[in-house]
């Protein structure tokens, strides 16, 4: 048996502390499939309640948890701190009797099609465009024909910053790693690009993580706990490699970022403790140093003007730093912020791609679609890649990440 898979099975699944329920119910309130699906028995009954017999026997284990968005909002709402989306997600992990199909690999190997298809894009973007692909995918994959799929980038953000940026970082006294994350290497570079700008500005040098990998969260949510294990072992050897070279660690992804601090430990067992604290979302770290008086913000573009609604993502509201983006973005000279309220807007990472999750999973994001539309902001702001993605198809909005504002805001 390989190291990967020892670990995640010895790990017993009442580490997840059920046995803290008091049945208050409080969860099922916040639960934003509850409020859409009838057939979800919610997070109390498919979180502690279920344990207690699956713990008995695991074939009562039901497909009905693949409803689960793991959202972590139930999380989130609970007062005696069960870990009801941990519970949830493991046991899906561990009783779950369906091989992943082409489908599955093909969603959770975000690294392998994403080398493919930045070295044939355009192409690759015009031919997932197509119907006739769309309803190939629709009919034989199971991915929904109504879905826009994330286009690739043309150059990869790692190619950008060896060609671009890499010969200068070594100029700045102080040093910070970037995670940069899959979908801001194949899909969306700017979030990427603006993080180098904006760190740059700020005096710090930008360092890779040497050979980071997918953080293997699209592997949890695609039932392939081995595989996500692999990549888990991969990134926390590479993350401390580099932390001892340069101790902070910067994101711009939330759902990595909580992956890599929360997931690896509660989920798939592994230790991080080392490694957690020692990472950060971008924007946490540039409000905590001008709070505590270490940075000053650069100059800002005179007339600078933006309307902004923040969007706070399900994993921001776990990690509980929605409060950094926001309050980072009110320090901007010209921004005029409205938190939106915080709703999840029910993409999940792959979840909504899905044939039968499209539907359910717009109807979970409609009272979010809507405040955008009443808000009538320049932009929505979220710090969510895939939050971005079912924002923009579903309102048309133009969808920025808070770094991105900053960027944007700077004087040159
Ligand atoms: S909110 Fe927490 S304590 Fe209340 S029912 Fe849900 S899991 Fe149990
Ligand atoms: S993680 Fe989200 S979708 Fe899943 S039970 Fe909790 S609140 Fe509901």
């Amino acid at each position: 048996m390989s190291k990967a898979t020892h670990n995640f099975f010895i790990s017993s699944i009442s580490d997840n502390n059920f046995e803290q329920c008091l049945k208050c119910s409080i969860c099922t309130v916040y639960c934003p499939v509850s409020a859409v699906e009838p057939l979800f028995p919610g997070p109390k009954q498919a979180g502690p309640d279920g344990e207690r017999y699956r713990l008995k026997n695991p074939r009562f284990t039901d497909d009905s948890l693949k409803l689960c968005l793991n959202c972590k909002r139930c999380e989130v709402a609970c007062p005696h701190d069960v870990r009801i989306g941990d519970i949830i997600q493991r046991a899906r992990l561990q009783n779950s009797k369906h091989k992943p199909g082409i489908r599955a690999r093909l969603l959770a190997s975000t690294d392998l099609v994403g080398k493919i298809a930045t070295r044939l894009t355009p192409a690759f973007n015009t031919i997932l465009s197509l119907k006739t692909t769309k309803e190939y995918k629709h009919r034989m994959l199971g991915i929904d024909r109504h879905f826009a799929f994330p286009t690739y980038a043309r150059v990869t953000f790692e190619k950008w910053f060896e060609k671009n940026a890499a010969k200068k970082q070594s100029g700045f006294s102080q040093q910070v790693a970037y995670f940069h994350g899959c979908h801001v290497n194949y899909n969306d570079t700017a979030p990427g690009i603006a993080f180098v700008n904006v760190m740059n500005k700020l005096g710090f040098g930008v360092t890779l993580i040497n050979d980071e990998k997918c953080c293997g969260n699209p592997f949890m949510a695609n039932g392939m706990p081995q595989k996500a294990l692999k990549l888990a072992f991969h990134n926390l050897n590479q993350l401390r490699l580099t932390s001892q070279q340069v101790p902070i660690v910067l994101t711009t992804s939330s759902t990595c970022t909580f992956t890599i601090r929360d997931e690896y430990n509660f989920v798939l067992g592994l230790d991080n403790h080392d490694v957690r604290d020692k990472i950060s979302l971008a924007t946490r770290f540039i409000y905590k140093k001008i709070e505590d008086g270490e940075l000053i913000l650069p100059p800002v573009k005179p007339d600078f003007k933006l309307r902004i609604a923040y969007h706070s993502a399900c994993h921001m509201e776990k990690l509980g730093w929605s409060f950094y983006s926001s309050s980072l973005l009110r320090m901007i000279p010209g921004v005029q912020l409205i938190m939106l309220d915080s709703l999840c807007c029910g993409m999940a990472g792959t979840y909504g791609f899905k044939t039968e999750n499209y539907r359910r999973s717009l109807k979970i994001g409609e009272p979010l679609f809507q405040a955008i539309r009443e808000a009538e902001a320049d932009v929505v702001v979220t710090d969510c890649e895939m939050c971005k993605q079912q924002i923009e198809a579903a309102t048309g909005a133009r969808v920025l990440h808070p770094i991105e504002v900053l960027a944007m805001a700077l004087d040159d």
